[in-house]
């Protein structure tokens, strides 16, 4: 599809797996947040996506369209995505009218065939917009702004399965749930199944990018080591 080829999240997400670095997707309340990511990726020669809550369309509606210019403007690729959209109705409405690069198209509140058919249906009522999907398997515990049912439901990792069903919707980029929470990660700190992150990794075959939610907390140096367990190896022995 040729859309595809000029979608920013995609270009994005893409350029990153291939460079084996990740991309920071940052969460924005106001124009001050937009304008410092923006300048901070723009020193440090960095992509970045610029990501707002579904709160914020309702509580700032012309965040989006500040976020939309200032990323068109950039002299780095920056896209503007859509986190945790987690009702049917506003993502259309999104989807016919507002300027995002991707979605979140969140339906982990379903059961999983519910999920799975809702997640489709949007996908591609999205695509259709040009506008890419991202997924979420298993269940991420934790709550966000704004966001319905999360802080209630048990964490359910990702498996191979899951993958293979979220694919089959066709998605563009999953977030596995692999130990990842929402909020805060008490005195322990992070505690991932780095192995079922590498396993996610190659279940998704190159059809569907890796991200991760729930990063806040992470050093620099989990955040590499994450990076390598969503990296493709290398084949070069030098
Ligand atoms: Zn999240």
């Amino acid at each position: 599809m040729a859309w595809r080829a000029n979608n920013r999240t995609l270009q994005i997400l893409g350029a990153a797996e291939k460079g084996r670095y990740g991309v920071l997707a940052a969460i924005v309340y106001n124009v001050e947040h937009i304008t410092a990511f923006v300048r901070a990726a723009e020193s440090r020669r960095s992509p970045l996506i610029i990501q707002l809550f579904p709160s914020s369309l309702d509580q700032t509606p012309s965040l989006i369209y500040a976020a939309s210019a200032a990323a068109k403007h950039a002299s780095v690729p920056i896209s503007v995505h859509l986190d945790h959209a987690q009702d049917f109705h506003q993502i259309q409405h999104v989807a016919d009218h507002l300027p995002f690069d991707s979605i979140m198209v969140d339906m982990s509140h379903y059961e999983k065939e519910e999920n799975l058919s809702k997640t489709s249906r949007l996908r591609e009522y999205c695509h259709a917009r040009g506008i890419a999907v991202e997924a979420e398997t298993g269940r991420i515990e934790g709550g966000e702004d704004g966001i319905m049912g999360t802080g209630d439901l048990e964490g359910i990792l990702t498996n191979a399965e899951d993958v293979e069903q979220f694919i089959s919707a066709g998605v563009d980029f999953l977030a596995p749930s692999v130990g990842n929470l929402h909020g805060d990660y008490g005195p322990k700190g992070p505690q991932l199944d780095m192995d079922r992150l590498g396993q996610v990794f190659q279940a998704l075959e190159g059809r569907a990018n890796l991200v991760l939610h729930g990063t806040n907390d992470f050093s620099p140096e989990l955040c590499r080591v994450c990076i390598e367990a969503g990296s493709p190896s290398s084949t070069s022995t030098s």
